[in-house]
């Protein structure tokens, strides 16, 4: 399996290869430049697909023949969407995961509770979901999700066990943080791309197009566009004949600890 050990297990075979060959019969030391750059291609590859299990196995949807699926929220909380989110699935007795930012919870404290009361899942998606997130040493990332947690304790006494990278991007440190913290961590296999949809029915088409048994769906409950299509995509599912779950119940594992 190709991964970062093995990547730069095979960069050093390679380059230590090229430089005995160098010294027997010499080439143009530009050359030296190719591992290297297929190198970073690897990397920027592992960093951006986090379904590639590069620098750590993240799982992204379940292995099942039952007709079941998980919807995810990310994001939030949000005073303008959240509330009317919970509202949907409450008429829908669906139950969904909300990968929560913690500094989003600040003053939407009544959301998180009630994503908790009325039975979804709430999931670490960073305190601070900073935009360099990724680039954060390991222990100011670590320091930036135990943040996240002590705020949820503090709120709906419980801790996370389910963690979701911002941006979804993985690097050696984001490794070092899931472990510190003992964390579950989870990805998607249906990426909406709810916050950059402009037309109702094409994100609609768009999604469901890809129902199938242990899909795990992204969205963004910070999103118009989502609120408006979610009805009529849990009709859709219905009609289908799938139900939902909730991340910890299709993976089977804990929600907290
Ligand atoms: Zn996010």
């Amino acid at each position: 399996m190709l991964n970062f050990k093995n990547a730069n297990i095979l960069l050093l075979c390679v380059v230590t290869a090229m430089t005995l060959k160098y010294f027997s019969a010499p080439f143009s030391p530009t050359y030296f430049i190719l591992p290297f750059f297929i190198w970073s291609l690897l990397v920027f590859y592992g960093c951006y697909r986090i379904d590639s299990g590069f620098f750590i196995k993240i799982k992204c949807k379940e292995d099942t023949e039952e007709k079941v699926m998980s919807l995810t929220f990310d994001d939030g909380p949000s005073p303008e969407h959240t509330a009317i989110i919970l509202d949907i699935l409450k008429v829908n007795n669906v139950k969904a995961t909300f990968f929560c930012i913690g500094r989003n919870i600040e003053g939407n404290e009544d959301l998180l509770k009630r994503m908790h009361r009325e039975g979804h899942t709430i999931g670490n998606h960073s305190y601070s979901h900073a935009f360099w997130f990724d680039l954060f040493s390991k222990t100011k990332m670590t320091r930036d999700l135990e943040q996240f947690d002590l705020k949820m304790r503090s709120i709906i006494g419980v801790r996370p066990k389910l963690f979701r990278p911002p941006y979804g991007v993985t690097n050696p440190n984001v490794k070092a943080s899931i472990i510190n913290g003992n964390y579950f961590p989870v990805g998607w296999s249906i990426r909406s791309m709810d916050t950059v949809a402009k037309d109702k029915v094409r994100l609609l088409k768009n999604v469901s197009s890809g129902f199938a048994a242990g899909e795990v769906i992204l969205f963004h409950d910070t999103c118009e566009i989502t609120k408006e299509i979610l009805p009529e995509l849990l009709a859709l599912a219905r009609e289908q004949g799938f139900h939902w779950k909730t991340i910890d119940q299709l993976f089977h594992t804990q929600a907290y600890v």
